[in-house]
C-alpha cells in the first residue's frame, strides 16, 4: 500500500520548489522557445509594402501583417505594439505619439494627436517646488509621479484602426503579446536602455524586478521575457481599450504615479504625482490637420501643434526656398558648395527654432499662429536675416508670424538662452502597403526609460512627458505658451513626415531625438532633395544640429571632416553631440521610405546609430 503523503508536506514541498525556481517555475507548462532574432538589414528594396523601425523583431511583425493581407495602418499598429516589447524604454502604452497617414483612396494626409495630457490638477506652477519657490531640478521632475501624463498611445492605435485599419486591435496586439511571452534576444539597444537607467530603475520595485533580474542588466544575447506585458496586451485584446482608459488599468496607472512604488532600500525621493483615473478616462486622441508646405514642387506634410515638428521643419524649408530664390546654391559638388549648403541649413534651422520657441504649444490652449509660421511671406521676412559669410548670434529674437511684412532684418539678441530639456528617447516607424497607403509614426515615453516607473504586474513603463512643458516662462517678459495646465498637451518636437509628388507618396521620414528630431528630419530632406544623396545615404550622413543656441551639436564624423573648419570660419561653434543610447555621440535614429521611379519601395533605417535599425519589404527586389 502506498503511504499517503500528508497534504501539508506536499504543499510545503511544492511551495519551496516554486520559490526556488522563481517566476518561471518547473510546474508551469513548458514555455515555448524564445522568438529567434530576425536578420537585420538597414536597407530593403522591392514591392508589396514595406516597414522600417529600430528593431528587426518589430519590423518583421509589421511585414508579417502585410503578408497576411493587412494594410499599412494594421502593420504600423502591430509594429508599434512590438516596439512596446523590444523597445520599451522609448515607447509603449504608457506613452504617447503622433501618427501621420496618407490614405491612397482619398489621397489625403491626416494626423492623429496621441500626445499625453496634463492631469486636471495641473497649474502653470506645478513644477515649482512649494518648499523653495524655485523650479524643480529637471532630474527630480523626470524621476517623479508628477511627470506622468494621461497616455495616448493605445487610443491612437484604436483610433487609427477604427478609421483606416482592416483588423481589430486584438489581432494587432497578438504577435507582440506572444513576443513578450515567449521572449526575445536582448539586443544592444535593449541592454543599453537598461544600463543607462540602472540606478533609477533600481529605485522602483516593479521596474527593478522586471528589468534588473537578479540586480543585473540583462546581457546582450540572453533571452528576455515580459509575461506581465503579454498578459496586459491579452487583457486589452479581450476587453478593449476601455479596460485601460475607463477601467482597472487607469486606476493602477494613477496609483503608481501617486504612490511611486519605491524599492525599500532606495534613498531617492520620487515626488508623488497628481494624475487620476478620471484624467485617463477623459483622454482623447483627436484627428487633426497636418502641416503643409510646398518645397520644390513637392507637398510636405507633417505633424502640427502641439508638436512643433511640422511647423519648424516647414518654416525652415520655406526659408531654404527663399535662400535658393535669392541665388543661394544648395549642392554637394565641391567642398565650398557643401559648406554653403550646410550654412544655409544651420541658419534656417536657427531662425525657425527661435520662432518655434516663442509660438508653438497646444493649440487647444494657446493661439498658435500655425498658418503664419508656414507662410511664404513669413519665410521672406526671416530668410533675409541669413548670410552666407557670417553666422547669427543666438538666441535670435522671434519673428511675428501675424505681421510678416513688418519683420525687421536686424535680429535683436536680448533673450536668454533656451535650455532644451526634451529627452532623447522615442522611436520612429514607417509602413506602406500594396495599395499605396503610408504611415509615418513617432512614439515616445519622453526620456529613455520614461519616468522609470513600471506599473506593478503590468509590464509597461509610464511616461515622463509632462517635463516637456516649460517649468517657468523661458523668455520673460515674453509670454510662454508652453506652461503646464490641466488637460493641456506639452509641446513636442516629433516630426513624422510624408512627402507627396504629384499627389502620390514620394518620401517618408521621421526620427527620435528630442528637439534634434526637427534638425534630423530637415537635414535628411536637404540631403535627399537638394544634395543628391540616396535616402540611405541621406540617413547615414553625419548630422549637425542647430536649435537657436550658441553651439551647434555635431557627430564625430562631421567634427573630423574639413567642413568643420570651413563652417567654423563662418562663425559656427561646434560641440560634440551628447552620447545617448550608444557610447558614441550621435543625433537621432531615423527611418524612412522612398517610392522609387520604377515602382519599387525603398525602406531605410540607420546603419549605425542606436545599434542600427531594420528595414524590410514584402517582396525584395534589390
Ligand atoms: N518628448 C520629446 C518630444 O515630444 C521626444 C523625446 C525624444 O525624442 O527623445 O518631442
Amino acid at each position: 500500500m502506498r503511504r499517503k503523503t500528508p497534504y501539508l508536506v506536499i504543499s510545503a514541498l511544492l511551495c519551496s520548489t516554486l520559490m526556488s525556481a522563481g517566476p518561471a517555475s518547473a510546474a508551469a507548462p513548458a514555455a515555448r522557445p524564445p522568438v529567434p532574432l530576425p536578420p537585420k538589414e538597414a536597407v530593403a528594396t522591392g514591392y508589396g509594402g514595406a516597414v522600417a523601425s529600430v528593431s528587426p523583431y518589430a519590423t518583421q511583425i509589421g511585414i508579417d501583417v502585410l503578408k497576411r493581407g493587412g494594410n499599412a495602418v494594421d502593420a504600423a499598429v502591430a509594429t508599434a505594439a512590438a516596439l512596446g516589447v523590444v523597445e520599451p524604454f522609448s515607447s509603449g502604452i504608457g506613452g504617447g505619439g503622433f501618427f501621420v497617414y496618407y490614405n491612397a483612396r482619398t489621397h489625403r494626409v491626416t494626423t492623429i494627436d496621441g500626445r499625453e495630457t496634463g492631469p486636471a490638477a495641473f497649474t502653470p506652477t506645478v513644477f515649482i517646488d512649494p518648499a523653495t519657490g524655485k523650479p524643480l531640478a529637471f532630474a527630480d521632475a523626470v524621476n517623479s509621479g508628477l511627470s506622468v501624463g494621461a497616455p495616448g498611445t493605445l487610443m491612437t492605435w484604436q483610433e487609427a484602426l477604427n478609421a483606416w485599419g482592416t483588423r481589430p486591435l486584438a489581432e494587432e496586439l497578438r504577435p507582440a503579446a506572444r513576443l513578450a511571452e515567449r521572449g526575445f534576444t536582448v539586443t544592444g539597444d535593449f541592454n543599453a536602455g537598461i544600463a543607462l537607467n540602472q540606478q533609477r530603475f533600481s529605485d522602483i520595485a516593479p521596474t527593478a524586478q522586471l528589468y534588473l533580474p537578479g540586480g543585473q542588466v540583462p546581457a546582450v544575447g540572453s533571452t528576455f521575457r515580459n509575461p506581465d506585458l503579454a498578459a496586459t496586451y491579452d487583457l486589452i485584446a479581450r476587453k478593449g481599450v476601455g479596460v485601460f482608459y475607463g477601467g482597472q488599468l487607469a486606476q493602477e496607472i494613477a496609483n503608481t504615479a501617486q504612490h511611486p512604488p519605491m524599492t525599500p532600500t532606495s534613498d531617492r525621493f520620487f515626488r508623488p504625482g497628481v494624475i487620476t483615473a478620471s484624467d485617463i478616462a477623459g483622454y482623447t486622441a483627436p484627428f487633426t490637420a497636418p502641416t503643409h508646405v510646398s518645397y520644390d514642387g513637392l507637398d510636405v506634410y507633417s505633424m502640427g501643434p502641439p508638436s512643433s515638428g511640422g511647423t519648424t521643419v516647414g518654416e525652415a524649408l520655406n526659408i531654404l526656398t527663399q535662400l535658393k530664390r535669392s541665388g543661394w546654391r544648395l549642392s554637394w559638388d565641391t567642398q565650398a558648395d557643401q559648406a554653403a549648403s550646410l550654412q544655409a541649413y544651420l541658419e534656417a534651422s536657427r531662425v525657425a527654432f527661435a520662432d518655434r520657441n516663442r509660438w508653438v504649444a497646444d493649440p487647444a490652449f494657446e493661439n498658435v499662429p500655425t498658418a503664419g509660421l508656414l507662410s511664404p511671406a513669413f519665410a521672406v521676412s526671416r530668410a533675409c536675416l541669413i548670410s552666407p559669410t557670417s553666422t547669427l548670434t543666438s538666441p535670435v529674437a522671434p519673428g511675428d508670424p501675424a505681421n510678416p511684412g513688418s519683420g525687421s532684418c536686424t535680429p535683436a539678441t536680448t533673450q536668454t538662452p533656451d535650455a532644451s530639456t526634451e529627452g532623447v528617447s522615442t522611436t520612429h516607424l514607417v509602413a506602406a502597403d500594396r495599395w499605396g497607403n503610408v504611415v509615418s509614426y513617432t512614439l515616445t515615453i519622453e526620456q529613455t526609460g520614461g519616468s522609470a516607473m513600471v506599473v506593478p504586474h503590468r509590464g509597461f513603463l509610464l511616461n515622463n512627458e509632462m517635463t516637456d512643458f516649460d517649468f517657468t516662462p523661458i523668455h520673460p517678459p515674453a509670454p510662454d505658451p508652453n506652461l503646464p495646465a490641466a488637460g493641456k498637451r506639452p509641446r513636442s518636437s516629433m516630426a513624422p513626415t510624408i512627402i507627396l509628388r504629384d499627389g502620390r507618396p514620394y518620401l517618408v521620414v521621421g526620427s527620435p531625438g528630442g528637439a534634434s528630431i526637427i534638425t534630423t528630419v530637415l537635414q535628411i530632406l536637404l540631403n535627399r532633395l537638394d544634395l543628391g544623396m540616396s535616402l540611405p545615404d541621406a540617413i547615414a550622413a553625419p548630422r549637425i544640429s542647430q536649435r537657436d543656441s550658441a553651439h551647434t551639436e555635431a557627430e564625430p564624423a562631421f567634427l573630423s571632416s574639413p567642413l568643420d573648419p570651413a563652417l567654423t570660419a563662418l562663425g559656427q561653434n561646434f560641440i560634440p553631440a551628447p552620447a545617448t543610447f550608444t557610447p558614441a555621440s550621435e543625433i537621432g535614429a531615423a527611418t524612412g521610405l522612398e517610392f522609387l521611379a520604377d515602382g519599387r519601395i525603398q525602406a531605410a533605417a540607420e546603419p549605425q546609430r542606436r545599434f542600427g535599425g531594420s528595414a524590410m519589404v514584402v517582396f525584395p527586389v534589390p
